[in-house]
Formats: structure tokens, C-alpha cells, sequence
């Protein structure tokens, strides 16, 4: 029971402490961002004095997870001095609550002179300014909605107009875009799935700020041209890195191959003729939803009567929007609605139109 509840203990704590909490308890809303909010107050209206107030909690919380420990012990096992001597015990003791102290001693600390010690305030007031004008300006610019955001395990990376902020379990990391260089220092590639189209590639960029510490943020390639549009800092990619084609370009490839064995739609001659795809407004339209995945009253996919109006690439990227952007090894077995009827189409119902024109040629 001992060894259980201590295995369990330090289990649950590393997940804590580390940000790896399971997405149930999230959605339940069994976080400490979710019981707390109330005191962190609105991320998005003011959103540095939310993430001080969090940071500091967080802090405090952990520091006090020893004696928590300590507490939890006492009740699963009220006799503990026949598995450990007592001497250890009380040093555990000691140990817990000088922690716990240590923590509120350090959340007391920053919250003094309305928090202008809390380490964010500090990294804040390096831009010779007062830290709270700097925070007012970040503020502002997070309430925009034309912001980069991305988020992943428990760092969320965030790019302003002038900002380029990270966020971790208990650190903030901040850079202006006028005074930071980026470089994309490493990639890791990770398998997914060996019939998937993709496999997910993953980029860490240093960002090197002059006023400030430096920091390091990590996203998916996906999310890479996004991340260029929104930045003004000049970026580099370091010698030797390759940074593969993104997945959304990678996946338009694979579709556009299935969609090349599924055979063609020959248009009647009585139907008018295509016109430029309402989608990009660059190329004919020549791509057809029809049905051949199954028989007409098997599976979810449903018979479309629209007639062509989309070209390839963009009912590809139509179709890599309606998946789980989470899953990109299973976008090519899913299904979307046709843009326009809404009827269920998969990757096989896509067929290349051919018009009596192009069949002489
Ligand atoms: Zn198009
Ligand atoms: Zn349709
Ligand atoms: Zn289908």
C-alpha cells in the first residue's frame, strides 16, 4: 500500500509539474487553470497579470507538493514507523514544509510592490521602460485577433504584432520582434503511421533577443509558414537544416495521386462547359464528386449532384481542413461535406472531370 501510494505519487506529481496533464481531466476541467480561474482572471483582456498570478500559484502549489506527500502518508499508512525509522520520517517532514515555505516565502517575494519582482515583471523592465507599460502593450496586442497561436504539450508560443511570447508551466518567455533574430536550429522527424501519407516533422527556433534572455520555442512544420507570415524579426533556418515541404503540401500530393487511380467523370455534352474554380479563381474547374466508395445506400458518403466547380488543389486543401489537424496520417481516410451540398464525400469519390474537348485531345 506504501509503495503504491508513493509510485503513485510521484507519478501524478512529474505529470503535474512537468504540464502533461491528460486531455480528460483538461476538458473535465480538472486543472489548476480552470479551479483557479476566477483568481487568475481573463487571459484575454490582461493577459500578462493573468499569466504572473498563474505562474506564481503554480509555483507555490508545487513547492508544496512534498507536504502533500507527507500528509497523504499519514492516512494511508497511520503506522509508519514499522516500515521506516523514524528518524527519516521526520527528516521528510522537515524537508516538506521547508519546501512549502520556501514556495509562499517566493510567491510573498514576487507579489511585493504589486508584483514588480515576479520574474516576468523583471524580463519586462529590461525593455527601459516601466515593465507595466510593456505589459499594457502586450496586453493590447493579445486582444487582437490577427495573432499567431500555437500550442504544444504545455508550451504555448504566441506572436504579436511586436511580441513573440512563449509559455510554459512556470516560466514566461518574451522577446520584441524589433530586437530578436530567429534561427531554426534543429528538426526531429516523427513517424506516424508507415501507409500515411505524412510523417510529422518538428522544428525548434532559438529565439535570440537582445533585451532580453534568449529563449527557444518548438512547433510543428505545418504551422511554419504561418508562424513567417506573422514575423517581422528575420529568420534563418542554421546550416543543414532541411525543412520539409509542409504537411498540408504534402498531403494535396498524396490526394491528388488517389484522386489520379480513381478514374475519370466524363462530362455530357449537354452540360455547360467548366468554369474557373471558385476557389482560387486561377484554373478551370475539373474535379467531380460522385460516389464510388461503395454502393449508392452503403457508408456515410452521400451522392452530390453539384455540378464541377472546384479544382483539384483546392478540394484537396477543402479536405485537409475538414480533418483532425491532429492526424495527419488518417486525413487520407476520412471523409468531408462537398462545399457546397454538404453531402459526405471520401478521398475515392473525387474523380477528374473530362470533357468531350479533352478527350479528342
Ligand atoms: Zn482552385
Ligand atoms: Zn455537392
Ligand atoms: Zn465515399
Amino acid at each position: 500500500m506504501l509503495y503504491a501510494y508513493t509510485l503513485l505519487f510521484i507519478g501524478a506529481a512529474l505529470m503535474e509539474v512537468m504540464g502533461m496533464i491528460p486531455q480528460e481531466m483538461k476538458s473535465a476541467g480538472i486543472t489548476i487553470e480552470a479551479l483557479f480561474s476566477k483568481y487568475f482572471g481573463d487571459e484575454d483582456m490582461h493577459f500578462i497579470y493573468y499569466h504572473i498570478r498563474r505562474t506564481t500559484l503554480i509555483t507555490i502549489l508545487h513547492c508544496c507538493i512534498p507536504l502533500l506527500y507527507c500528509l497523504g502518508l499519514n492516512w494511508v499508512e497511520p503506522d509508519l514507523s514499522e516500515f521506516i525509522p523514524v528518524e527519516l520520517v521526520w527528516l521528510l517532514v522537515i524537508v516538506s514544509v521547508v519546501m512549502a515555505l520556501i514556495g509562499c516565502a517566493l510567491g510573498y517575494w514576487w507579489h511585493r510592490n504589486k508584483w514588480a519582482n515576479h520574474p516576468i515583471a523583471v524580463s519586462l523592465a529590461s525593455y527601459n521602460q516601466s515593465w507595466r507599460d510593456v505589459a499594457a502593450n502586450i496586453n493590447l496586442e493579445y486582444r487582437r485577433i490577427e495573432k499567431f497561436v500555437n500550442n504544444l504539450g504545455c508550451n504555448t508560443v504566441i506572436v504579436t504584432e511586436s511580441w513573440i511570447i512563449k509559455t510554459g508551466v512556470h516560466t514566461v518567455s518574451v522577446g520584441h520582434q524589433r530586437s530578436s533574430h530567429l534561427v531554426v536550429s534543429k528538426t526531429e522527424e516523427h513517424h506516424l503511421s508507415m501507409e500515411g501519407p505524412t510523417t510529422s516533422q518538428y522544428l525548434t527556433i532559438l529565439v535570440n533577443c537582445v533585451d532580453s534572455s534568449s529563449f527557444s520555442i518548438r512547433l510543428n512544420a505545418l504551422q511554419y509558414g504561418e508562424l513567417k507570415e506573422k514575423l517581422q524579426a528575420p529568420l534563418r533556418e542554421a546550416r543543414g537544416v532541411i525543412i520539409r515541404q509542409s504537411l498540408g503540401d504534402q498531403f494535396i500530393v498524396a490526394f491528388e495521386k488517389q484522386v489520379e487511380q480513381n478514374g475519370y467523370y466524363d462530362l455530357p455534352s449537354s452540360s455547360p462547359q467548366p468554369e474557373s474554380c471558385i476557389g482560387c479563381l486561377q484554373v478551370m474547374s475539373d474535379v467531380k464528386l460522385c460516389k464510388m466508395c461503395a454502393d449508392d445506400t452503403d457508408g456515410e458518403c452521400r451522392q452530390c449532384f453539384c455540378r464541377p466547380m472546384w479544382c483539384l488543389s483546392c478540394m484537396a486543401k477543402w479536405f485537409a481542413s475538414r480533418q483532425d489537424q491532429r492526424r495527419p496520417e488518417e486525413w487520407l481516410m476520412g471523409v468531408a461535406p462537398c462545399p457546397m451540398c454538404r453531402s459526405q464525400f471520401c478521398a475515392l469519390d473525387v474523380l477528374r472531370v473530362r470533357t468531350s474537348n479533352n478527350v479528342q485531345a
